[in-house]
């Protein structure tokens, strides 16, 4: 969006009205939706096919451990690698470990690590207001507009034509980081290892071609498509369901949801997140269980991680929680605002 008609968009937003249409909009290319639509129902296509496999003995106890290991390992890649340490530099990794965070989050099939950061920083900047990239309060705060907007906040924005300048949001990789850049550009045949690895691996196990198959769509597609709705769930449910203890920008709705805690490695602390986003650990208190934080910690132990930012005291104050819905109303007092802060 110009900054121009962004400013005036956002100067003119009440918290509760549908986000004017950019200027700059138009339609998505036909090739960009193909491919989008291809890596979001694939491996949809695959959870059903694995299913109906599973009901005559078409999964083995292989195919469930490769399963949880991929998950893991590519979901522990897009939290503690593209989120904690490339989005907002809450640690300093070893080189070598950067890299690994970086190929294992770019096999999750969520787009490539420097668009995936500059989006994210966007989110983090215009939360909930004209500008944000993915949130559910696009078509404003009524019933209709909420459902369109839970829809565009998690799968839909995906289609969306207004794309996110990876040269204003993410210099210093794009310009800064030839690692990082040279993951980024080898996303597609990192996907392809993504697949292919747990296929070998179901060949090689089983000893058959059928168990390579197997593996292919449990620890292959039907892994991706899991982890990929958990990702997009913490941009759609934990920006409307759940509670928000913690004080947050103007207008951000962000909530803290536990029943995706475990799945998400810590990230449904969101609000948590979204009141001190550099923090290294998301989840508050020993309660909040944080998987992703315990590995950061354990990098640390073995320094392979410096400089982290730990949990700082709450400088910006409690409030009360709220269960169920978001609390945010036009007239309530403004919270902290102010340029943001990755
Ligand atoms: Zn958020
Ligand atoms: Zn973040």
């Amino acid at each position: 969006m110009p900054a121009a008609a962004r400013t005036t968009a956002e100067a003119g937003y009440d918290g509760n009205a549908p986000f004017p249409r950019p200027i700059a909009a138009g339609r998505a290319g036909a090739v960009p939706v193909a491919l989008t639509a291809a890596i979001v129902v694939a491996p949809l296509i695959a959870l059903g096919a694995g299913v109906w496999l599973a009901w005559g003995s078409g999964i083995t106890l292989t195919d469930l451990l490769l399963a949880a290991v991929f998950y893991v390992v590519t979901g522990l890649g897009v939290t503690v690698g593209f989120h904690r340490l490339l989005t907002h530099r809450s640690f300093t990794a070893r080189p070598w470990l950067r890299v690994v965070l970086a190929v294992a989050g770019s096999m999750s099939f969520q787009g490539n690590l420097i668009d995936w950061v500059a989006v994210h920083r966007r989110h983090h900047a215009f939360t909930d207001r004209p500008g944000d990239p993915h949130s559910p309060y696009r078509f404003g705060t009524r019933l209709g507009g909420q459902l369109r907007g839970l829809a565009h906040a998690h799968l839909g924005w995906l289609f969306s034509s207004e794309p996110t300048s990876a040269a204003r949001y993410a210099p210093d990789l794009l310009r800064n980081d030839p690692a990082m850049l040279r993951v980024s550009r080898a996303f597609p045949a990192l996907c392809a290892a993504s697949l292919l690895l747990p296929f070998a691996a179901g060949w090689a196990i089983s000893g058959s071609l059928y168990g390579g198959l197997t593996a292919f769509i449990w620890a292959g597609l039907v892994r991706v498509a899991l982890l990929q709705h958990v990702t997009w769930s913490v941009n759609s449910l934990c920006h409307m369901i759940g509670e928000r203890p913690h004080t947050t920008r103007r207008h951000d709705r962000s909530t803290d949801l536990w029943p995706l805690a475990l799945l998400s490695f810590g990230e449904s602390w969101h609000n948590g997140h979204h009141s001190q986003p550099n923090c290294a650990r998301h989840g508050r208190g020993g309660r909040q269980i944080d998987p992703s934080a315990a590995l950061i910690r354990l990098f640390e132990r073995l320094n392979w991680a410096t400089n982290v930012h730990w949990q700082a005291p709450d400088v910006l104050g409690h409030r009360h929680a709220v269960a169920g819905k978001h609390t945010l109303r036009a007239g309530e007092p403004a919270h902290r605002t102010g340029r943001a802060h990755f």
